[in-house]
């Protein structure tokens, strides 16, 4: 065992004591689309399936019509902005935005989420934060919401949150560093969810979703 996989975290905590599961049996029929530019989306594919929803990779604009929600995947965060701008993307991630549809950025899409990149999140992420010693580990970790069993957070080149605004909610932290974090329609995390068998953060996502779909409906 590597001095990374180690279970040195022992400071990874919930800001606030853990809450209700999300529930997925609501969530039967939504199309989640994942940002396919580059990194794991077939696995974050395979995780929303598994939840009942229909996912859709997205390369295009028009992809991203229709969607109940966007994942944002890990990879390599500088590669994924350029391909957002090559592909013209960002308009229309925007207005996915606009209608109140949730985004989901794990990872490398938790920096393409902060204000010096979209900017939909009033957060500064930094990136490879936990630095070369532990560039990659996994921990347990207890996120508010998501129930009292810690989730398995792999964690590969991850960043951190450094700095957010007052109205973004820190739902995990590493060593004093939030590691989750939601504002309203938009939910990021460091680690790569995708990675194991456990899908509540997905699930907590497909909520914030159906949220947004039975919201619209009500309006329209
Ligand atoms: N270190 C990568 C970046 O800065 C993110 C790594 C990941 O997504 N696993 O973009």
């Amino acid at each position: 065992m590597t001095r990374d996989s180690s279970r040195e975290h022992g400071g990874c905590a919930p800001s606030a004591p853990s809450g209700r599961l999300p529930r997925t049996e609501d969530s039967a029929g939504l199309v989640i689309g994942v940002l396919a530019a580059q990194g794991d989306f077939a696995a974050h594919a395979r995780t929303l399936r598994s939840l009942g929803a229909t996912p859709v990779e997205v390369r295009t604009p028009d992809e991203l019509d229709d969607l109940d929600g966007l994942v944002i995947p890990g990879g390599e965060s500088t590669t994924i902005s350029k391909a957002i701008e090559r592909d013209g993307l960002e308009p229309a991630i925007r207005a996915h935005a606009e209608r109140g549809r949730p985004v989901l950025g794990t990872c490398a899409g938790m920096i393409v989420l902060d204000g010096d990149h979209l900017g939909l999140m009033d957060t500064v992420a930094r990136r490879n934060a936990f630095g070369r010693q532990r560039h990659s580990f996994e921990l347990d970790l207890e996120v508010e919401g998501l129930g009292p069993d810690p989730l398995r957070a792999v964690f590969i080149r991850a960043p951190w949150i450094e700095r957010h605004g007052p109205e973004v909610e820190v739902l995990a932290s590493c060593d004093g560093h939030p590691v989750v974090v939601r504002q309203g329609q938009f939910l990021a995390s460091a680690f790569h969810p995708e990675l194991t068998d456990d899908s509540r953060l997905h699930a907590l996502f497909m909520a914030m979703a159906t949220a947004a779909r039975e919201r619209t409906e009500r309006v329209g």
